[in-house]
């Protein structure tokens, strides 16, 4: 970005457009090089001009929710980095005129989600328990644990396209498949309508105690992480491959491949983006030897190598 097209953001966006901005306390890995950008925003009609200048003058963007399934490399991020981190994007409303519906900006944290359809007696989403997403992030990334997915409880979506324009999408036109959402690439969430089910707070909340205590018994916690690393392949589980190419415990500078679930690596502390990266190269390396399959990344690594620092 060049001096010009800075003070045109700033015209734009005020004070909610920041430059050179460290990722890692933007990300769960807590590691990684700055956004050349970072825009953070409650406000659809501003939203939708500073990405119709992005556009305009080609500068690329990357839309963040809570940056946990995010590795920054260490040279950080080229263009802007957009944060629905507030207004609308932030809101909860509902239920519907069916009672079952529930629309939420993209913004809203998962556990804010959670607590929300709890009280209102809405259930369905409570395997999202524990994960540190946002609603954004779980919708592309059709989020799921202990055999369900985000995807089928999705209605509706409204986007925002890389063009700037706003539109709408019902449930037949979403594609969901593992973990992904095929949108158009740049297209932005901003907010979801849920179909969820009536049921009572009690059970709603029992079910969300029972879906932590299951997941802080597999999964490490206390540590920066991005959840798996790697998809399961068909039939498997990438966690038992490495495990078996006997990598568990193996660490790289500040980054280890955890000893208690090894589709996860933690930062120990002061790993960089180059550690983590090590490490999953030499996993996918060792369980090609001895297993012949080869791990599809499920984290999404982006910016630029730390001799590219933007
Ligand atoms: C401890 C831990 C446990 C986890 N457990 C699970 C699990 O059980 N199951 C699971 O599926 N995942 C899990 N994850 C991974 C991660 O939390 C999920 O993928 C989550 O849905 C990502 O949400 P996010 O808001 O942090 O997205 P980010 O990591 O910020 O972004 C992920 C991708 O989504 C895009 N994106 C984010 N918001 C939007 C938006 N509004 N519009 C368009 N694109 C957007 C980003 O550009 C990026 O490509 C775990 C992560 C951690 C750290």
């Amino acid at each position: 970005m060049d001096e010009q097209q800075k003070l045109r953001l700033r015209q734009i966006a005020g004070p909610r457009i920041r430059f050179h901005v460290p990722m890692d306390r933007h990300t769960t890995f807590k590691a990684g090089g700055s956004a050349e950008a970072l825009y953070r925003t409650g406000d659809p009609e501003e939203l939708e001009r500073v990405i119709t200048f992005l556009e305009k003058e080609g500068i690329p963007r990357l839309v963040a929710g809570r940056g946990s399934n995010l590795l920054v490399r260490d040279g950080g991020i080229r263009g802007v980095v957009i944060l629905l981190a507030d207004g609308v994007f932030k809101r909860i409303e509902g239920p519907g005129t069916d009672g079952e519906e529930l629309l939420a900006g993209a913004g809203v944290s998962l556990s804010d989600l959670l607590i929300s359809c709890r009280d209102r007696g809405l259930s369905g989403l409570e395997f999202l328990a524990g994960i540190p997403g946002t609603v954004g992030g779980a919708v592309i990334m059709n989020a799921g644990a202990f055999g369900k997915e985000t995807g089928p409880l999705v209605r509706e979506v409204k986007t925002v396209d890389r063009s700037g324009h706003p539109s709408e999408m019902d449930a037949s036109m979403l594609r969901f498949s593992y973990r992904s959402l095929d949108l158009e690439p740049g297209t932005v969430i901003t907010q979801v309508l849920f179909h969820l089910y009536r049921d009572s707070p009690e059970r709603i909340s029992q079910r969300i105690a029972e879906f932590l205590r299951r997941r802080r018994e597999t999964q490490p916690s206390g540590y920066g992480s991005a959840g798996s690393i790697f998809k399961n392949p068909p039939g498997n589980h990438a966690g038992r491959l490495i495990e078996e190419a006997g990598l568990k415990g193996r660490s790289m500078g500040g980054a280890m491949i955890s000893d208690k679930h090894a589709n996860f690596i933690v930062n120990l502390g002061g790993a960089t983006a180059s550690d983590i990266i090590s490490l999953i190269r030499l996993a996918r390396e060792e369980v090609r030897k001895k297993s012949g399959v080869l791990l599809d990344l499920e984290i999404q690594i982006v910016g630029e190598p730390q001799d590219q620092k933007v």
